[in-house]
């Protein structure tokens, strides 16, 4: 019998790990993870140029183990290839947790290109807006408008307390509607109210009209502030892992032992009605035994599991009402980087485009790394190939102010990642709530049931949702199991 077993071998669960076996000396555990690698919402994926195809995360993961003897030099070889983060990538100023984990296992980090000029593409403006710095170029009575808002909302997340949100003063009031009705009624000016809104969905990856506004200002307080959401160098998306950010979870499992990760083992269920131990069933049938169990997904997948007795109706409950958000994450790789040429940062973001949001990704191969949300997301899922490469094209065409027929010539491929349509995900960055659930059943998220203890970044204090956040609940957690034993 394993003293812990931990399902869902992402950043959390292998955080977890890595802290039973370094911190507490305890080797008797086991992870059980659905799918065939790890890392979850990690996802670095290897294209090879000349070959014109996306190489298996085995293949990536073999490269990587031969380019780290090597101390990463950037070789003739290497350059065959470009590495496609398809999930979380970018490492905050703020997230301590990953930055000491990173440095713990002696990955290398570089900076977010930012030199040049970004692009602003709103709905108002025939003309996508040039402009430099990080105000954006809009009137200013909408830019005094946007900046009040801002502080409004960073005023109003400090009052809600990280471990408790349920108990601050207005949450009832802030629950019961959504940052999308709470804009409408403070915005003074349509600009400032559509950037929000857009800036929103790039940090959340949801509609503004789906997440309550109390679970809003939560994840603001924990990922140190509005700014620091927003920002890219200095901010939330500061920098990169060498070698894309799935050397992270590859990196823990060298450290824990390739032989305590069962891979393509879906959970089926979870009994608990013995009362010295827990037994977790995969879906082929194969059974462990634990004294305590660490769910390291999110809530919503946690609904989808069978419990013996049934989970408490709250905490059911809970599970129900917090959806993942929808986002397609995707690379677009070209033969030559001929932004940076014309002194573009890469840096764009449009309020009504396709493509919402994208950064420039030339370390790891030429390209960039965008992203599509909610409604434009399963728009891009029902398209040919042939329609997507041809509306990416012209959008980028129509930004950079270059032709169709340019862009065309330089384009290589894309690769992407609709995260809804994965079955052991089912959407990202992560789960948020919806209006009446942190008041109502909150209190359920992280509270252990039985021999039954929760971890995933939706669990965290502190950066919530990032892998900042997935790493504080897998530190959490393994206190809270170690201290139960
Ligand atoms: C497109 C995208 C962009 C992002 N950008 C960033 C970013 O730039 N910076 C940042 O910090 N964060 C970012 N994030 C968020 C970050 O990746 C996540 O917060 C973090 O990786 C979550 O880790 P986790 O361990 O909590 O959950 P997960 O990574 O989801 O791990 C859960 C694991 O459980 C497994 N599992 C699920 N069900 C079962 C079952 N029944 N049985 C067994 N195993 C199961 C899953 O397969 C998965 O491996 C991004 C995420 C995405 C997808």
């Amino acid at each position: 019998m394993f003293d812990v077993l931990i399902i869902g071998a992402g950043v959390s669960g292998l955080t977890a790990a890595y802290e039973l076996k370094t911190k507490y000396n305890n080797d008797n555990f086991v992870l059980i993870e659905a799918q065939d690698r790890v890392g979850g919402k990690l996802h670095t994926c290897m294209f090879d140029l000349e070959a014109q195809k996306q190489l298996s995360f085995q293949e990536y993961t073999q490269h990587m183990k031969e380019w780290k003897k090597n101390q990463f030099e950037v070789t003739e070889e290497h350059s065959k290839y470009f590495m496609a983060d398809l999930g979380g990538q970018w490492l905050g100023v703020a997230q301590k947790e990953v930055l000491e984990l990173a440095d713990k296992l002696k990955l290398k980090t570089y900076k977010q290109y930012e030199v040049g000029t970004s692009i602003m593409d709103t709905s108002a403006q025939q003309k996508p807006l040039i402009y430099s710095g990080l105000i954006p170029p809009l009137n200013p009575i909408a830019l005094v408008d946007l900046q009040l808002v801002m502080w409004k909302i960073d005023a109003m997340a400090k009052e809600v307390p990280l471990d408790q949100p349920w108990n601050c003063k207005n949450a009832k009031e802030w629950d019961s509607k959504t940052i999308q009705s709470w804009l409408d009624q403070k915005c003074w000016t349509s600009a400032a109210k559509e950037t929000l809104i857009s800036a929103l969905q790039v940090v959340m990856a949801c509609n503004a009209s789906e997440i309550s506004l109390l679970s809003f200002l939560f994840y603001v307080h924990s990922c140190a502030g509005l700014e620091q959401l927003i920002n890219g160098v200095g901010g939330a998306q500061d920098s990169k892992i060498v070698g894309g950010a799935s050397m992270i979870p590859l990196r823990l499992v060298e450290e824990i032992g390739e032989d305590k990760v069962k891979l393509k083992s879906p959970v089926w269920s979870v009994d608990q009605s013995n009362k010295d131990y827990v037994i977790v069933t995969c879906k082929d049938g194969t059974e462990y035994k634990a004294k305590r169990v660490i769910l390291a997904i999110s809530p919503n997948l946690c609904g989808r599991m069978h419990f013996t007795p049934p989970m408490p109706g709250k905490r059911d409950r809970l599970c129900q009402k917090s959806p993942m958000g929808n986002v397609i994450k995707l690379s677009v790789i070209f033969k030559n980087r001929w932004w940076r040429t014309d002194k573009f940062s890469g840096f764009f973001v449009s309020t009504h485009g396709l493509v919402r949001a994208c950064y420039d990704s030339c370390e790891a191969g030429i390209g960039f790394n965008g992203f599509i949300f909610t409604e434009r997301a399963y728009e891009f899922m029902e398209w040919s190939q042939e329609k997507r490469e041809d509306t990416i094209i012209e959008q980028f065409s129509r930004l950079f102010g270059k032709s169709k027929q340019f862009i065309k010539e330089q384009f290589v491929a894309i690769l992407f990642k609709a995260w809804v349509e994965e079955e052991y995900e089912r959407g990202a960055y992560e789960g948020f709530f919806t209006t009446g659930t942190l008041t109502l059943e909150g209190e359920t998220l992280r509270k252990p049931i039985g021999r039954i203890y929760f971890a995933g970044t939706e669990t965290a204090l502190h950066h919530t949702g990032y892998i900042s956040g997935a790493i504080d609940a897998g530190y959490r957690v393994a206190r809270e199991v170690v201290e139960s034993l």
